[in-house]
């Protein structure tokens, strides 16, 4: 049985496919490991790859302002990506190494078991949600897969590059915190 120490050593060692080599170091995740809510991202960037830790740059720092907004904080989610090595110059990961590597995710999502996960971004909606996922047009929208409620919103990387698509997000965030109220019973949510 799959123990968070167990499964972190274990994928450290990964090299199931390429990106493997190019790494600096494995991002396996980021939180409290008994959140009832869970945050998955696409991949590692640069900074990412650095530091071993996800959503550190520019676009994780949107990240914490965003959770911030709704009551939220890396002490009362877990983050993680659907691959957890860094794409080179930080194409999308391909679908050969997404599946490569979802087995990861799948365990910590077992080990986890959120009440909640957000995917940021397309991909991850892909990966997690369903395969044409649009993110366009889909994003905010909830499915519910064994029990556990599913969304997806804009990346944070997408929200630097542009700021239109902040009010829309906005507004998913909030139907976020308003859901987390109704469901996940030991999470504070409250904002100052
Ligand atoms: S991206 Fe995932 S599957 Fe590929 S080497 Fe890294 S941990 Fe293993």
């Amino acid at each position: 049985m799959d123990t968070w120490e167990t499964l972190e050593q274990e994928c450290g060692s990964c090299h199931a496919c390429p990106l493997g080599n190019g790494r600096q170091r494995l991002v396996f995740g980021d939180g409290c490991r008994t959140a009832e809510i869970m945050f998955i991202g696409e991949g590692p960037g640069q900074r990412e790859d650095e530091e071993g830790i996800p959503f550190v740059g520019p676009a994780g720092k949107l990240l914490d302002d965003m959770m911030e907004l709704i009551g939220l904080d890396r002490s009362k989610v877990y983050i993680a990506n659907v691959v957890k090595c860094r794409p080179p110059r930080n194409r999308d990961p391909m679908n050969v190494e997404q599946e490569m590597c979802l087995p990861w995710l799948r365990r910590q999502t077992a080990l986890l078991r959120p009440k909640m996960i957000v995917c940021l971004g397309r991909i991850a909606a892909q990966a997690v949600m369903k395969p044409d996922f649009r993110i366009t047009k889909e994003h905010g929208q909830w499915i519910r897969k064994a029990g556990v409620w599913i969304t997806a919103i804009y990346h944070p990387s997408a929200l630097l590059r542009d700021v239109y698509k902040r009010p829309e997000t906005f507004l998913d965030l909030k139907a976020i915190q308003a859901k987390a109220r109704e469901i996940c019973s030991r999470t504070d949510l409250s904002t100052p």
